[in-house]
């Protein structure tokens, strides 16, 4: 987005809240959900800003529901077309594919990949003073399994012996744990 963005003059804000660092979901279809709406959001300002925003919406035992937010200082979406935008093949007005193209099925499609993901989405829109596009998705926890790490001063001096049924593997070994100041035995060459 950053190309756009610079190219229009305008700010692209990230914000982010209480959200877990590691999560179990669908990271390609959520950058597409999301990006779709960060895109419309800087196709339609033409000054001011573009804030991304992240926040836990909640924690329960069917996973944890994460709200993204893009909100733009744009056009804005009059009341009478907001609860359309989402269908497919709609636009604002008449007036839109004129002047700014598209196909108006972005919307339609964050909507489809948000709801496969258990989330929902919305906006808020005053014209003339800008938009806010959201979505929820539902993440389970991931249990991160940390390999354990000794420090390399405590191995230093030791000696190890290095089984592998494969050349290659061994003398990648041997540097490692050579680097690290251990005595594998093994000819060096
Ligand atoms: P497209 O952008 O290809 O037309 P979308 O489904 O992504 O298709 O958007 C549908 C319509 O919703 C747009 O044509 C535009 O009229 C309106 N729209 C979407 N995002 C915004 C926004 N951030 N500000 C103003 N209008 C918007």
């Amino acid at each position: 987005l950053q190309e756009r963005v610079e190219a229009k003059n305008l700010h692209l804000l990230l914000e982010l809240g209480d959200v877990p660092g590691t999560l179990l979901g669908d990271p390609t279809r959520l950058r597409q959900a999301v990006l779709n709406y960060a895109t419309n959001a800087v196709k339609f300002t033409e000054q001011g800003e573009v804030t991304l925003q992240a926040f836990l919406e909640s924690d329960t035992s069917a996973g944890v529901l994460i709200k993204f937010e893009v909100t733009d200082s744009g056009i804005g979406i009059s009341e009478e077309v907001q609860g359309r935008l989402f269908q497919a093949f709609t636009q604002a007005d008449s007036s839109t594919t004129r002047k700014y193209g598209g196909t108006g099925l972005g919307l339609a499609i964050s909507k489809q990949l948000v709801e496969l993901m258990g989330g929902q989405v919305g906006l808020r829109s005053r014209p003339g003073e800008g938009t806010t596009f959201w979505c929820t998705a539902l993440f389970q926890k991931q249990t991160v399994c940390q390999p354990a790490i000794v420090p390399s001063a405590e191995l230093s001096g030791r000696r190890i012996l290095i089984v592998d049924d494969n050349e290659s593997n061994r003398t990648i070994l041997h540097h490692l744990v050579s680097g690290w100041g251990m005595h594998d035995g093994q000819a060096r060459n």
